[in-house]
Order: C-alpha cells, then structure tokens, then sequence
C-alpha cells in the first residue's frame, strides 16, 4: 500500500468530510494532498491536480502565493491573535482603510468574522435590529431568491432555497418570502441577458407590494447565483431593485462572497451596477483563500441606528472569538497589495477572453450543451439531453459527479453543481493551464455521455 492509500484509510475512519455522502468515500477515496503551488495541487504520491474550482471558490491568486506567504510569516511571529472587543490591531485598522478604497461607495462599517455563513447571519441580525431600532419594528421577515445559496447555518439555510441543502430542515428555519429569480438561459418571456430590461423583475415588485411592509431586508448573491448552477443575471435587475429597496425601506444586502475581489470581472459585483448594496458580506477571496475570515460591512446610517448611550441598550452584541484575526487580516493585506501593484484584473479579463474562445471551440457545437455563460473568468457549461426543449439529465443519473469522477483521474478538480460544469480558476491561470483544463473537460464530457 503506498502513502496516499494508506491516509486515505485513515482518514475515511475517523474524518466526516463536508458536503460529503461518506459511503461514496467507499468507492472514490479522499485525495489526501500534501502541497499546492499557484493553479496546481499534488498528492501524497506527487500525483498533479489543476485546482480549475480555486479550492471552493476562495483560492485567489494562486496556492502558496510567494507574497501572501511572506505577509502571513511576517505577522505570525508579531502576533497570532487577541480579543478584539475593545482591542484592534494595525492590520485589521488598515485593512478596513484599504478595502473602503475598492469597494461600492456608501459602505463603511467593517465588522469582522471567520466565515461567509457568519457574515451572512450578522448582516441579517444587523438589518432586523436596524429596523427595530429606527421605529419599523413591524419589519420582521427577509425576502430571497429561489434557488439562492447564502452559506449552512440556520439564518443563512432560511434565505437560501436550494433543496438539497435546506429541505431537511425546513422545520427549523425562518419563514422566508421568496422572489423568482431571473433564468436567463430559461427565460420565461423569451429574452436574452446582454440586452433585456428585466422583464421578470415584476416578480420582485409582486412580492414587495404583498410584503414589502413586513419586510426588513433583501439578501441577494449579486450578478451571479453560484450554487444554484453559476447563473449569471444582469446588472440592470440590481439597479432595479435597489429603488424599489429604497421606495420600501427594505434594506439591500449583497452577498459578495463568491463574487467579491475580481471574480466578475470587477473588483465586486455590485461594480457594475452604479449602485451600492446597504450591507455586503465578504469571504472566500478576502484572504485569498488563505485564512478563515469574512466581513460584513454597512453604511453609516445602519451604523448609527447602533450609536447610543450604553443603557439605551441598543448595542450590535454579536461577536465570534476569532473575529478580526490578524493572520487573517495579514493575508487579506497581502491580496490587496497584489491587486494594486500587478494588474491582476486586466490579466484575468485576457484569460477570460482566451477561455471563452476555448469554450466556444470544444462545446459550441456540441449536441449536449445548452449553453456557455460566463461573468469574469467565471465560465460555465450547462450540459442538456436536448438543446430545443432544454431539458434536464435526471439527478439519479449524476452525470456531474461521473464527470467529477473522470476529471480526478485524469488530474482536473471540476466539480460540476448537477448538470452544470463550471470553470472558476484562480485569477492567475494562464493559457497552457487553460488549454489542460479544457481538454480534459472535453474527454469527460465525452467519455461519461458516450456511455448513457
Ligand atoms: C460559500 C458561500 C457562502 C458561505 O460561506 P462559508 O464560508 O462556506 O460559510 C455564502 N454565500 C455565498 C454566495 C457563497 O458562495
């Protein structure tokens, strides 16, 4: 038995994978890797993996970036970590300094946490007590999207809408007002994204005239709905919705955590719209992959809605132990620097460029893909058994997970959400690593189709 089997056996008796049916561990083994550099990953037997999936969406700028790796060592040896109630530190001060440079304007009241589900539940309770606190108390229910995916925890489970994550635990959730979300590849009035006036936004202005008055806020992944199939909207429906936000004082929250720090082509999604959200939560990208830490950042009037003499007892109490982690924050540093002095996003539009041409090369006339979409380096297939009636593979085929299977072995991590492939590489994937991803892809395809 060589290293890699045998840890792989270690691990499957001891460790409870996330998001993981543990009896296909049975099956297909746990890759245990011991060491990434920039798009790559190996394992413990030097076998290569291209990371095409950026670790779950958070690997930025590459695995064991060089000068993210520097600005970590740097600050483990000053600092590891110190409450932050009524404590701070240099990093995460001028951290807050630099992200209010990149970010939509109007946003500027930074509170930390250590993962995106974390700062999906603060950016809830922050929009309730707001608007207790500014004399709508009758504001008590949040509106989503269908088919929208905010993260695990109980608050972010009840704004979320995908089945196969929160059925189960209906029971326990909030009772959530959904809004049909736009499906641009499926649209019902027969349009196309680049060029529609959102025609289904009348959906939105359904649900806000039925509730918009026991509404308190909105929560929407912006541009783009990740897990739902990487769906990509246009920004037109967030101008859309911020007036009609604004018209209901319903509170606009945008969930930048899959979007955020130049996914989209933008440094944040809600870049392209020309207006900003009233509260944002950042992850994933944030530490460029690196650190466990997110950030939920609001204006300045919810802020003050908070600002009172301490017996007025209209303090934001919410807080997590690692809230505001240096290391976190020095790696978050790190990423910044980078975007200011390498022009990571002009590169990445070339890539997305260069990636769209492959894309369109491989698939573009092939029987099974209904379409390929793409926001930024964010490209996705959606596979069909028939391009007219755009039908779906039925899930007990799981074509996704024969073609995730087929890519580990031949060196790919494409994980593919249902029938959906997506591609959502590291921001610094270069052609060569472009032209093995696509390739690959198009043998799976192939390989696992020919077959049903
Ligand atoms: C990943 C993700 C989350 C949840 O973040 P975790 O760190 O996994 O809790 C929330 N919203 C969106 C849009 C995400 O992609």
């Amino acid at each position: 038995m060589n290293l890699q089997q045998d840890l792989a056996q270690r691990d499957f008796k001891h460790i409870w994978h996330p998001c993981s049916q543990m009896k296909d561990y049975e099956e297909l083994q746990p890759i245990v890797i011991d060491r990434g550099r920039g798009v790559y990953l190996y394992d413990k037997n030097g076998k290569e993996y291209l990371d095409i999936v950026s670790s779950w969406w958070c690997n930025l700028l590459g695995h064991c970036n060089p000068k993210i790796n520097e600005s970590v060592k740097r600050q483990l040896d000053r600092l590891e970590h110190v409450i932050f109630a009524n404590f701070s530190h240099e990093p995460a001060i001028t951290l807050c300094e630099q992200l209010l440079e990149v970010i939509p304007d109007g946003l500027e009241k930074f509170n930390f946490s250590d993962n995106g589900s974390a700062a999906v539940e603060c950016a809830l309770k922050m929009a309730f007590q707001y608007q207790f606190q500014t004399g709508r108390p009758q504001k008590k229910r949040f509106m989503c999207f269908t088919d929208a995916y905010h993260g695990e925890t109980i608050g972010a489970l009840s704004v979320g809408s995908l089945d196969l994550y929160a059925k189960i635990y209906r029971p326990m959730l909030m009772d959530t007002i959904r809004v049909k979300a736009p499906n641009c590849y499926r649209c019902p009035y027969g349009m196309c994204r680049d060029c529609c006036d959102a025609a289904c936004f009348r959906d939105a202005q359904l649900a806000f005239e039925q509730y918009g008055e026991e509404t308190c806020a909105m929560i929407v992944e912006p541009l783009l709905q990740g897990s739902a199939g990487m769906r990509i909207y246009p920004p037109i429906y967030l101008k859309k919705l911020r007036e009609l936000c604004d018209r209901s004082h319903v509170l606009l929250i945008a969930d930048e955590i899959a979007t955020g720090f130049g996914r989209t082509g933008k440094m944040f999604a809600f870049s392209h719209t020309g207006v900003s959200p009233d509260i944002m939560c950042l992850s994933k990208g944030l530490t460029g992959g690196y650190m466990p830490m997110a950030i939920t950042v609001a204006t300045n009037e919810i802020y003050q809605a908070f600002y009172a003499d301490y017996h007025e007892g209209k303090a934001f109490m919410h807080s997590h132990t690692y809230s505001g982690n240096p290391l976190g924050c020095s790696a978050a540093l790190a990423v910044l620097k980078i975007f200011r002095e390498e022009p990571i996003l002009k590169n990445a539009a070339k890539r997305a460029t260069y990636l769209s041409k492959k894309l369109q090369e491989a698939f573009g006339s092939h029987k099974n893909v209904g379409e390929i979409r793409h926001i930024g380096l964010i490209h996705a297939i959606e596979l069909t058994p028939d391009k007219k009636t755009k039908s779906e593979y039925p899930s007990k085929l799981r074509i996704g997970y024969q073609i995730y299977k087929k890519a580990l072995e031949k060196g790919l991590i494409l994980r593919p959400l249902g029938n959906v492939l997506y591609f959502n590489p590291p921001l610094i994937i270069c052609e060569q690593e472009i032209d093995q991803a696509v390739s690959i892809c198009r043998e799976c395809i192939d390989e696992v189709l020919g077959d049903i």
